[in-house]
């Protein structure tokens, strides 16, 4: 090959195609390592020990106009200098600009990660998505896990316990992980006696985690195909989404609980879903100076840089009557992030304590943060910090006494 036509072939093909041609020209073949190093012209102070001590005179004729004379030790005669400047790789990866596509259908997501998945030792992605790939397998925007429903339209429902997971009747239930079916069946609230999650299947797993059993809980289901005692398979179908019990519409209400198979013991699913290929979790804790949680406080997580209002995503931190996982002591938690930059933004909600963090999402794992300062907070139902600071005892949470979507 001319070494004139280099630039076209630069222009023209992608990354792989030009990294084929440049690093075939280096090192004779693509199956090498890029890392390998690529041939360049030495100083002879840093010639490599034990390499020819005799200075080499070469003379390299790049196109046929130019010639120079390179002294250089042990350098193969061959170097071409495409164009008389030469494009090392990485800035013919720089020129690479990737073609996107054609855009993906709205809320397509990239395929799940296998389970288990855990490349940090706090993660514990162990759970495939209760719903398949092809069906909406994320969760609710706006009823996120430990908070109130978010959209001010609607009437307070009550702190969300689980994700919903809103989807045709009929869509398949699976199996988030091995286990026995130890419920399978109405739900009535032993507080009382209404029928809030419907036609409900309950799964103790097969394994532990810190010592303590593991429950999956899918509620509203319309048709069941385990009973209890079944042993069920990952994965398995177990159920058809439906819109039984207290529900808007048909959806998937999915519970994780920890210890205890009951209500207050739920955690928050994101951390045990395994993410999609590509897309991580941001996870944190916001805490007075005292170290104690800071419930319902304002969140926005801004995509950096921000090309598109529509993926600003907003929630509170955790009501305080809402369970921390065990490894992460979190009390937020963003699932389904694609791996980037972000800066998240705080609000007390009080006008003053107003915090901005940059954080980077990974694929495949969480990224942690702790947000915390020099402040008391004291949980009322409108925290407002004063010179003097009233402590007051926290109000548990009683339910409205509304029709709501989850049981
Ligand atoms: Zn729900």
């Amino acid at each position: 090959m001319k070494t004139s036509n280099w630039l076209s072939v630069i222009n023209n093909r992608g990354p792989v195609v030009t990294l084929c041609v440049l690093l075939a020209f280096f090192l004779g073949g693509c199956g090498r390592s890029p890392l390998a190093a690529v041939p360049t012209l030495m100083p002879a102070a840093f010639a490599p020990k034990g390499a020819t001590t005799t200075p080499t005179p070469l003379t390299l004729v790049a196109d046929g106009q130019r010639q120079r004379d390179v002294t250089a030790t042990a350098v193969p005669t061959t170097i071409p200098t495409p164009e008389g400047r030469g494009i090392r790789p990485r800035e013919a990866e720089q020129k690479y600009l990737p073609d996107a596509g054609p855009q993906p259908p709205a809320n397509w997501r990239p395929p799940p990660y296998d389970v288990p998945l855990a490349f940090h030792p706090d993660d514990h992605y162990w759970l495939i998505r209760p719903i398949p790939s092809g069906s909406r397998n994320f969760d609710l925007e706006w009823y996120p896990f430990g908070n109130d429903v978010l959209a001010s339209s609607l009437p307070p429902y009550r702190i969300h316990h689980g994700i919903d997971f809103p989807n045709q009747s009929g869509t398949p239930v699976l199996a988030a992980s091995s286990g026995t079916v130890i419920h399978a069946g109405s739900l009535p609230s032993p507080r009382d006696g209404v029928n809030y999650y419907g036609n409900t299947v309950v799964i103790q797993h097969d394994w532990q985690w810190y010592g303590q059993d593991v429950f999956t809980l899918y509620a509203h289901t319309l048709e069941l195909f385990v009973a209890e005692g079944d042993y069920v398979a990952q994965g398995q179908l177990i159920a058809g989404v439906g819109s039984s019990g207290e529900v808007t519409g048909p959806h998937l209400h999915f519970e994780v609980r920890v210890g205890q198979n009951n209500y207050n013991a739920a955690r928050n699913p994101a951390l045990w879903m395994a993410p999609y290929e590509g897309w991580g979790t941001i996870a944190g804790r916001f805490t007075d100076r005292r170290g104690r949680m800071v419930g319902s406080a304002s969140l926005q997580l801004r995509p950096l840089p921000l090309l598109d209002e529509d993926l600003i995503r907003e929630q509170r931190t955790y009501d305080l009557t809402v369970a921390s996982d065990e490894a992460w002591q979190e009390n937020f938690v963003f699932g389904d992030v694609p791996a980037g930059d972000y800066e998240l933004f705080i609000d007390l909600n009080d006008g003053i304590h107003r915090y901005r963090r940059e954080v980077t999402v990974y694929p495949g794992q969480t990224s942690f943060i702790i947000i915390s300062d020099n402040f008391d907070f004291y949980p009322t139902a409108t925290p407002i910090p004063t010179a003097v600071p009233t402590p007051t005892p926290l109000t548990l949470y009683t339910p409205p006494e509304i029709a709501t979507p989850e049981g």
